[in-house]
């Protein structure tokens, strides 16, 4: 493995070299990919520090699930190994909440890891969560599904991911977030609810626990099949109280900067969180 960590100290050079100056309009940024293993070349900057945007040109990796890997690594194994990298350890147990593929596959061949989904085969329903699951994971990976439970549930979502781990358990979490005030619930009486669609467009109809009707427009939903319908828009202090509430400590907001592995937080916020059970 000597010419991955050549190739690491590669990058991190001309990860430097390339920083670019401020108001320069075309920077760019060469990493390696800690997802896939495999080099990029001249990634224009603000593609990298783009959350959601694929900016591995051969994994289609984006910053945040490139800064997943790097927890994930830095939680087991106290040290920064690319996924291609990860000794198979089979003792360890994992699950992953509706993971991306892109890492899912290769977090299988490593771990007893079970990749879980709400609306298909292997099935978790993070709200209820059988007394058989709980205790048994050193890892959980849930990115960006929390912001789509609903309100009633979410309280108990969080509660069962602390349930699903074994003690020094390690929650890898990621919602969208902003950094100060209080979580925005988009549909705070949220009860009895289904999504109507009428002449294209989405609706969504809510009858409150006193029996009155809503109807929402201007729906934002996020990709990927299953419920994907955004419920609210949390804080951090929200959700670290959450967290706390529901058994977790050592939490951390990990705004990290690995520039070598295309990691360049441009903000403190809507990154990932670490919590042990
Ligand atoms: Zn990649």
């Amino acid at each position: 493995m000597r010419w991955l960590a050549w190739r690491r100290l590669r990058s991190a050079v001309r990860a430097r070299m390339a920083a670019p100056a401020a108001g320069e309009p075309e920077a760019t940024v060469d990493f390696l990919c800690n997802v896939c293993g495999r080099d990029n070349h001249q990634v224009p900057l603000i593609q990298v520090q783009n959350r959601e945007f694929q900016s591995c040109r051969h994994c289609r990796s984006s910053l945040r699930m490139r800064s997943l890997i790097y927890r994930l690594s830095k939680e087991l194994f106290g040290r920064v190994l690319p996924l291609p990298e990860f000794p198979v350890s089979k003792e360890i147990v994992g699950i992953g909440m509706s993971d991306w593929e892109g890492y899912a596959r290769s977090l299988e061949q490593c771990f007893a890891y079970t990749n879980t989904f709400y609306h298909q085969p292997p099935h978790l329903d993070i709200t209820d969560v059988s007394e058989e699951m709980a205790g048994r994971a050193d890892f959980l990976l849930s990115s960006d599904v929390f912001e789509h439970i609903p309100g009633f549930a979410l309280g108990y979502a969080f509660k069962n991911a602390r349930r699903l781990l074994r003690d020094k358990g390690c929650f890898l979490f990621t919602v969208p977030f902003v950094k100060t005030g209080g979580t925005r619930e988009h549909f705070p009486r949220l009860h009895d609810f289904r999504i109507i669609t009428t002449a294209g467009k989405r609706f969504l109809y809510n009858r409150t626990v006193e029996g009155d009707e809503e109807i929402f427009d201007n729906l934002v939903f996020h990709g990927g099949d299953g419920a994907t319908l955004e419920m609210r828009m949390f804080s951090e202090t929200d959700l670290l109280q959450r967290l706390t509430a529901a058994g977790f400590c050592s939490i951390e907001v990990c705004v990290d900067n690995v520039p070598e592995y295309g990691i360049l937080w441009p903000m403190d916020w809507a990154v990932p969180i670490v919590a042990r059970a």
